[in-house]
């Protein structure tokens, strides 16, 4: 029998067996909503990003569905070729209109967006100053523009400064943050990295994903919350976090946008979004628009919620936004909890090493717009029984 080449896997699986770090993929049964079914379980569910319930909204539901009756199911190439359909760019444009900058490009994902964005505006000869807990797709696009990665100390300000000064002068530097960070909840120093920009001649990149129709006015993101317009060269968002549908965009100058129109690889060489998904996105942007009292909606259940961890004496550490971990310590407790969490009907997934420091694996929970306060309230109710149970509180 010819050996299996892959068989190391299989160890590699047994050693995260063995730490209590395996993890089984939770099925969802219907619809991405506050209160869920999860592997046949109901559940008040704490674990997606569906901020503000778009995913299921009455409007974007239609729109997807006379879009796709209108226009069918694909597009059925690249955006360079023939995939540029006339919806993609009127999206484009509302986005543009909507974070007031001259132009915007959607991408796939907004992995795809930062990915192929970083990737595409820098080269060998240059430089990118991170924060340590920038996204993955920034580390990979990082990666992949062959660019030297310096990573500055989780929202050192200083420490940015200090890299900023000593790089040649003629060489081109991309200081980057995230606008919310995805584990902590916790915003990105833009005024100081925006000043520190300014200062070092540095372009200045902020991926807002978590900030796309939570923060800023009509949830236009954290440029907006902290009023650094025409201060950011490239802003990152996505639609696939509360505006509900999927896909990245970059906002930014007509000049950025069309450079990204022919070189960002993902943008020529991955087929652009069927039609139901650019419509659900325009349709998502009349909601923030109209219906802005539901981000109101979102920050008052997030207070409720969070008071509510707090006084129960968890550790949740530095959020200031809808995300809020719990922190246990160590990765096989935290995913204990976890499945206590969710055997008792409350959804809140398990984070672990490596995508956190090894001694502060939490579960992570995000309310939503349209979680009730007694689901909240319930979900307070099972967080105090299984955290006493398991002696984190
Ligand atoms: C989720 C996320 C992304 C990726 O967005 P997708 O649209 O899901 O691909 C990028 N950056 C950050 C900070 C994120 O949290």
């Amino acid at each position: 029998m010819r050996p299996d080449p892959l068989g190391y896997l299989n160890t590699e699986l047994d050693t995260l067996k063995e730490q209590g770090l395996f993890r089984h993929l939770r099925i969802l049964d219907g619809e991405q909503k506050a209160k869920a079914s999860f592997d046949h379980h109901q559940v008040v569910n704490l674990s997606s990003n569906n901020y503000l319930g778009l995913t299921t909204h009455p409007r974007l539901r239609e729109a997807a569905l006379e879009a796709t009756r209108r226009l069918g199911v694909g597009s059925g190439s690249v955006r360079t070729i023939a995939g540029t359909m006339d919806i993609h760019m009127e999206l484009e444009r509302r986005l543009a209109a909507f974070k007031k900058t001259e132009a915007v490009v959607v991408f796939q994902s907004g992995f795809a967006a930062n990915a192929g964005t970083v990737a595409a505006v820098l080269s060998k000869d240059d430089f990118v100053v991170s924060d340590e807990l920038n996204h993955a797709s920034i580390i990979d696009g990082s990666r992949l523009s062959r660019a030297t990665i310096k990573v500055f100390p989780h929202k050192n300000v200083d420490a940015a400064r200090q890299i900023l000064k000593d790089l040649p002068a003629d060489r081109k530097k991309l200081l980057i943050t995230d606008g919310v960070f995805s584990m902590d909840g916790d915003l990105g120093a833009l005024p100081a990295l925006c000043k520190a920009a300014e200062e070092f001649g540095a372009i200045m990149m902020v991926d807002d994903a978590h900030a796309s129709g939570v923060f800023g006015k009509n949830g236009r993101g954290t440029i907006d919350h902290f009023n650094m317009h025409g201060r950011v060269d490239i802003q990152v968002g996505t639609l696939s976090k509360a505006i509900g549908a999927l896909g990245g965009y970059v906002a930014g100058s007509k000049g950025l946008i069309e450079f990204l129109y022919h070189r960002a690889r993902p943008f020529l060489f991955s087929t652009s979004h069927p039609p139901s998904v650019a419509a659900s996105c325009i349709a998502a942007l009349d909601v923030l628009e109209q219906e802005p009292q539901i981000i109101e909606r979102l920050w008052e259940n997030t207070r409720f919620f969070k008071a509510g961890l707090v006084a129960l004496g968890f550790n949740t550490g530095v959020s200031e936004s809808p995300i809020t971990p719990v922190i246990a310590g160590e990765g096989a407790l935290a995913m204990k909890l976890s499945d206590r969490l969710f055997a008792e009907g409350v959804f809140a997934q398990g984070i672990a090493f490596p995508t956190v420091a090894r001694d502060k694996a939490r579960v992570r929970t995000i309310v939503t717009a349209t979680h009730t306060q007694d689901e909240l309230q319930y979900a307070l109710d099972v967080f105090a029984k299984v955290g006493r149970e398991l002696a984190i509180i």
